[in-house]
């Protein structure tokens, strides 16, 4: 099995930590703005309960990005795979995960996958409830059930800055509106939206939830199937054609494992069959990645043969 110790995890971390000076925070959301760039952890989570991690890993951060996998593993249990196939694709766009651009070439504006902005919010708009409140509660249970950890929250203060700044996903959300691909009031979707990229937790949370995902959606410790396994399988299809937007390609060669990140520099690996990976590295490159997260990954990829191609 790779990697057994804290401490070989704690030299690949000096090591990539390195190159935290050529990333920047995103600042396009005012509270990201805040993270320390120099910071890098990760943990790993095995099925048989055991966990490595390096770095400070109580540090707690937003999945942003990330909640985009959970929130379409919940609506394709909530509606099935032809409803939420009819009203978002699955092909990777190469643009980058904000870009309104296909909307318009690719008619009839359905957005080509879960994994960019306009996807996203339309997945998010198909969770299920009757207030902002009921549909949010409903996403949040799955992810502490997901992450075995029931006090997980959301910081309000992070949603409340990407309400007010996140002018470009209202224009994703009035362009999405006008080819009635959403049909709900705008304001109120991105309440829901910017609630869910807010959800916060540490690597260990997050390193647990892709080991869920690692194990085709079954706790193994109990046994317990806390997801479909085709399910399981399309989000991690889906984190390895378009979780690192479009620096996917570049990730499946040099890394070759299915993962998702986020703006606020997290990163969820599950490695299949084998464990899930949670990072937290703030400092992005120009693709809106992690770039300690990157390098730390492509380290562990190349020392313990984790590609599946
Ligand atoms: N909340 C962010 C946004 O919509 C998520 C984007 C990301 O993590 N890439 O801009």
């Amino acid at each position: 099995m790779p990697c057994q110790s804290s401490d070989e995890l704690r030299q690949l971390v000096e090591e990539a930590k390195r190159c935290t000076k050529e990333g920047k925070v995103a600042d396009y959301i005012p509270e990201l703005g805040k993270a320390n760039p120099n910071a890098l952890s990760i943990a790993i989570n095995y099925p048989d309960g055991r966990c490595i991690s390096a770095g400070d890993i109580d540090k707690k951060f937003t999945l942003q990005s990330i909640s985009k996998v959970i929130s379409l593993a919940l609506v394709l249990m909530e509606h099935g795979f032809r409803y939420v196939f009819e009203r978002v694709g699955m092909e990777p766009t190469g643009d980058p995960f904000n870009s309104i651009a296909k909307l318009e070439t690719m008619a009839p504006a359905k957005p080509l996958n879960p994994m960019i902005n306009a996807g996203a919010l339309v997945v998010t708009h198909m969770i299920k409830g009757g207030s902002v409140e009921e549909r949010f509660n409903r996403l949040l249970g799955f992810i502490r059930e997901l992450a075995g950890a029931p006090a997980i929250g959301y910081s309000e203060k992070v949603a409340r800055s990407e309400f007010e700044s996140a002018n470009l996903n209202r224009a994703l959300c009035y362009f999405l509106k006008q080819h009635k691909i959403i049909t709900e009031d705008v304001e109120t979707l991105l309440d829901l939206y910017t609630r869910q990229c807010a959800v916060e937790m540490n690597c260990l949370d997050l390193a647990r939830i892709g080991m869920i995902f690692a194990m085709d959606g079954v706790d193994p410790l109990n046994g317990k199937r806390i997801l479909p396994d085709d399910v399981a399988r399309i989000c991690k299809t889906f984190m390895v054609t378009c979780g690192m937007y479009n620096a996917s390609g570049e990730f499946a060669i040099k890394i070759g494992i299915p993962a998702k990140s986020g703006v606020s520099g997290g990163i969820m690996g599950a490695v299949p069959g084998k464990f899930g990976i949670g990072i937290f590295g703030p400092a992005l490159d120009e693709k809106g990645n992690s770039v300690a997260g990157l390098k730390l990954l492509e380290l562990l990829s190349r020392k313990y043969q984790l590609s599946m191609f």
